[in-house]
C-alpha cells in the first residue's frame, strides 16, 4: 500500500488504539506530515514516535480508520488476507449452509475493515463503502474477493454510501459480472427475492436472520402483526412456524409488493395475508386485541447522536401503543437498529412503554445481530441491533 502521509498523536491519546480501537479522532491529532488526500492511506505514530498502525485518512471528527495495528505495513495481498479471515469466522459459525446461502462477508470494524460492508448472497457479492478510503480502494477489494472465491463469486456488486460530506459522484456499478434482478437467496429453507440495485441498503436485512428463525416457535396457530416489513422476512417465517394469518406493513409501497412476492414465492396467499402501504402509528390505532403477536423492527431512528432523545420518544410511543392493542398472552418482538441507543437505553425505554401500557409484561428473551455480523470486543460501538421478546398477560 503507498502511504501518503504520517499523524502524530497527542501525549496520551495512544492507549484506545494500543488496545485496538481502530478511531482517530481529530482532537487526538498532534500534526500531520505529508498532506494526505480523503481516502489516502496514512501512517499513524505515538508522540514518541513509534508506529501504530496504519488506515485510511478522511478529514472529519473521525480523521482515521485504522485497517492494521503495529508497524507492520499491509502489504498487497492485504484485503485478500482479510478477507479470507473474515470467510473463517463465517465458516465457524456454519455459514453459508445447505439451508442458508445469503451471509455477510464483511462488518466494518467486526472485521478489522472499517468502512467496509460485503454481503454476500449466494455466488454474488454486494459491497458498501462508507469511507472514501473504502471507496479508493474498491477494485482492489473486488479483485480479493474474486481471488478468494473463485469462479464461484459471479457477480461484484458496488455502491458507496458515505455519509455527512458531499457523495462521491460514482453510480452503482458491477465490479465483476452481472446479475438480472431480483436474485433469490435461501435462508433456513426460506426462499426471497434480493435485488440490491434498487433495494435499501444491500437489499436484505441479513442481520434478522436468527430472530426471524426464533419468532417461528412463537407463531403455531397465532395471528401475526409485522410491522416495517420491508421484504416481508418476518412474515414469511411467522408462517413457516405455523401462523393462522400473518398480517404486514411498511410505509413504502414498493416494500409491500417486496413482501406479497415473497409470502407467493414461498407458497403463501398474499391475499389471506394481507400486506398494507401505510404508516405504522396509524395502522395500530384501531387494532385492539386482535394480534396474538406483533413484530416491531423499525428503522434508525437516530442516526446521529443528537437525534438519540427523539428517536428514545419514537420507541417509546411506537412499544406503547403494539403493547396496549396485543390480545392477553401476547408476544411482542421488539427491535432498535440505532446504534446511538444503547442496549441500556434501549431496554429502559420499553420499560417504560410498559409501565404506560398498564400491562403485565415478562421478559422472555434479549436478541442481538447473529455472527456474520461480529463486534470487535476493543470497539463496542460495533453492536447495533438489539431486541427483546416480551409476554404480554
Ligand atoms: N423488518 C425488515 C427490515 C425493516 S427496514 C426485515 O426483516 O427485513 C425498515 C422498514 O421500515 C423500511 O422498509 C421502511 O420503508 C419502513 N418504514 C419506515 N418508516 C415507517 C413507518 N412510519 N411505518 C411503516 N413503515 C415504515
Amino acid at each position: 500500500m503507498d502511504i501518503s502521509g504520517v499523524v502524530t498523536l497527542k501525549k496520551g491519546k495512544d492507549h484506545s488504539v494500543e488496545r485496538f480501537h481502530p478511531w482517530i479522532f481529530s482532537g487526538a491529532i498532534q500534526r500531520q506530515t505529508g498532506t494526505p488526500a480523503d481516502g489516502q492511506w496514512v501512517e499513524a505514530q505515538s508522540a514518541s514516535g513509534k508506529t501504530l498502525g496504519f488506515g485510511h485518512y478522511q478529514e472529519g471528527s473521525i480523521t482515521v480508520r485504522l485497517l492494521s495495528f503495529g508497524d507492520v505495513r499491509p502489504a498487497s495481498d492485504f484485503y485478500v488476507t482479510r478477507i479470507k479471515t473474515a470467510l473463517a469466522l463465517r465458516a465457524a459459525a456454519g455459514l453459508p449452509n445447505q439451508n442458508t446461502n445469503a451471509f455477510r462477508l464483511i462488518h466494518g470494524e467486526g472485521d478489522g475493515l472499517p468502512g467496509l460492508i460485503v454481503d454476500y448472497y449466494d455466488n454474488a457479492a454486494v459491497v458498501q463503502s462508507h469511507s472514501y478510503g473504502m471507496h479508493a480502494d474498491r477494485l482492489q477489494i473486488a479483485n480479493a474477493i474474486q481471488e478468494v472465491f473463485g469462479d464461484s463469486c459471479r457477480a461484484i456488486y458496488y455502491r458507496s454510501q458515505i455519509s455527512g460530506k458531499q457523495q462521491t459522484s460514482q453510480q452503482p456499478e458491477y465490479l465483476l459480472g452481472h446479475k438480472e434482478m431480483p436474485a433469490i437467496i435461501t435462508e433456513y429453507g426460506s426462499r426471497f427475492y434480493v435485488n440490491w440495485e434498487e433495494g435499501q441498503k444491500t437489499g436484505f436485512f441479513l442481520d434478522q436472520r436468527e430472530n426471524r428463525e426464533l419468532l417461528k416457535s412463537f407463531c403455531h396457530g397465532k395471528s401475526v402483526l409485522n410491522t416495517f416489513c420491508y421484504t416481508g422476512g418476518f412474515s414469511v417465517t411467522a408462517l413457516k412456524g405455523g401462523a393462522r394469518v400473518v398480517h404486514s406493513v411498511d410505509a413504502s409501497e414498493k416494500a409491500v409488493h417486496l413482501t406479497e412476492k415473497n409470502l407467493t414465492l414461498n407458497g403463501f396467499d398474499p391475499v389471506e395475508n394481507s400486506c398494507h402501504a401505510i404508516d405504522t402509528f396509524d395502522f395500530l390505532k384501531d387494532k385492539d386485541g386482535i394480534y396474538d403477536v406483533i413484530v416491531l423492527d423499525p428503522p434508525a431512528f437516530a442516526k446521529h447522536r443528537d437525534a438519540r432523545h427523539q428517536a428514545v420518544r419514537g420507541y417509546q410511543r411506537l412499544n406503547t401503543e403494539a403493547l396496549k392493542v396485543i390480545k392477553k398472552g401476547g408476544i411482542l418482538f421488539t427491535f432498535s437498529c440505532s446504534q446511538v441507543v444503547d442496549r441500556q437505553l434501549f431496554y429502559n425505554t420499553i420499560v417504560s412503554s410498559a409501565i404506560q401500557s398498564g400491562r403485565q409484561i415478562k421478559v422472555l428473551h434479549h436478541l442481538s445481530q447473529p455472527a456474520d455480523h461480529p463486534v470487535s470486543i476493543f470497539h463496542p460501538e460495533g453492536e447495533y441491533l438489539k431486541g427483546l421478546v416480551l409476554y404480554v398477560e
